[in-house]
């Protein structure tokens, strides 16, 4: 049997160039708390803070601790007295700590810890679950991704998706930017606004050179997006994503639900289309049971909402082409039905779909392979982040958070994962 310490296992899963492990040891005062003495090897030099060259030492600072990850119900600290260091360069300074970085009293691979707790857990909660503040887990998060924004590989993307999110308080958009390859598919950008000069901003600090790349991009019918997208990628195919259509349709039908019930139950009128809504807005093959016998007995009504649902449905078939010269003709007749349908709020659609006819065909150019599912899968993971981090004080760290979860971002590397 080989005998073990906490200081045997500390060395082996997380070693300290030029320090050593000197004791381990219960602290004095706190209960429950273990402190781990840190000394410098022996002939090892201290790193100056300013340059990060070493140099002599000639006094220590008071002993100073540092946040450790905890176990067994137990917090950790390391524990050591820093020198003070004779710089040529910076005259005196103090040395500097491989375990932490600048004057923070938790050590990096516990603020890498609790970042990757924080993909599962709430912020709140992982502070909770390894006692530190809320500060300090976003600290980490913040520190991981500024890392993994710092560290990331942007070579290869070649298509784009943009699409605006709504945020917080009334109209307050975010842009966001996804790179939707088959091989990645990650968020690569937050732009605080969801104009012209918002996604200009995007093309600035991503260089012409990665711009260059680009040969697919997705996005819906916001005209200062297919603007910007006309200037900084005139070689990449533009397509109208699929996703942002469908729910386009969708808002049209339920406007014209909206008011169609006002109307009979202003008149007076029996209410067939009270709790409909969500049968309005399914495929047929959605519907439950009783969705489907009240959608029955609606049949060979005048509704309107039923003109503009069958309307819809048979949208559906546009998505099944192979050729965009078939395509094209299908949205042409379904456009001049629309356009003689009475329904207003489908006309503005069908309307808005005819003057994108070459955007929207495109999709079937670039072989259906970028749309739809993409966009609308991260869009679903943005808005359950967003949730999660509803309550955060501060922009910043709903944006910290977004970055974190869908990211893809690569992390601090360390000798051991304590995750
Ligand atoms: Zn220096």
């Amino acid at each position: 049997m080989c005998h073990i310490t906490l200081k045997t296992i500390l060395r082996e899963v997380h070693p300290i160039k030029g320090f050593v492990y000197q004791s381990v040891a219960w602290d004095p005062v706190v209960p429950k708390t273990v402190r781990v003495g840190v000394s410098e090897r022996q002939g090892c030099r201290g790193i100056c803070s300013g340059c990060g060259k070493k140099g002599p030492g000639y006094d220590r600072q008071p002993e100073r601790q540092w946040d450790f990850i905890p176990f067994w119900g137990l917090l950790v600290f390391l524990v050591y007295a820093p020198r003070r260091i004779d710089c040529r360069k910076c005259g005196p300074t103090i040395e500097k700590v491989p375990w932490a970085t600048g004057k923070l009293q938790i050590c990096d691979v516990f603020r890498l810890f609790l970042a990757q707790w924080a993909r599962l857990l709430s912020w709140a909660e992982v502070a909770r679950s390894f006692r530190v503040g809320w500060a300090d887990v976003y600290g980490a998060v913040k520190w991981v991704v500024d890392y993994g924004i710092e560290n990331r590989d942007l070579s290869g993307v070649v298509a784009l998706g943009v699409d605006e999110i709504h945020v917080g308080k009334k109209d307050k958009f975010w842009t966001l930017v996804y790179q939707i390859d088959n091989h990645c598919k990650r968020l690569l950008w937050i732009g605080n606004d969801r104009t012209e000069e918002t996604f200009d901003l995007f093309f600035e600090v991503f260089g012409t050179e990665f711009c260059a790349g680009i040969r697919f991009i997705c996005s819906d019918m916001w005209k200062p997006y297919l603007n910007a997208v006309a200037r900084h990628l005139p070689q990449a195919l533009q397509i109208l994503d699929r996703f942002h259509i469908v729910k386009k349709l969708n808002e049209a039908i339920d406007e014209i639900r909206r008011e169609e019930s006002r109307a009979r139950a202003d008149a007076g009128l029996d209410p067939l289309l009270k709790k409909m809504r969500w049968a309005f807005l399914k495929k047929r093959c959605n519907w439950t049971k009783g969705q489907r016998r009240r959608m029955r007995d609606l049949e060979g009504s005048a509704l309107r909402t039923l003109r503009a649902f069958l309307l819809v449905e048979a949208f559906q078939h546009f998505w099944t082409y192979a050729s965009p010269t078939w395509a094209g003709k299908f949205l042409d007749a379904w456009c001049a039905k629309v356009a003689r349908s009475r329904l207003a709020p489908l006309k503005k659609v069908a309307r808005s779909l005819k003057s994108h006819r070459r955007l929207l065909l495109n999709y079937f150019e670039a072989a259906k392979q970028y749309s739809s599912g993409v966009v609308e899968g991260l869009n679903a993971k943005v808005k359950l982040t967003l949730k999660r981090s509803y309550g955060f004080r501060t922009e910043n760290a709903r944006e910290v958070a977004l970055y974190h979860a869908l990211g893809k971002l690569p992390e601090p590397i360390f000798t051991h994962s304590f995750f």
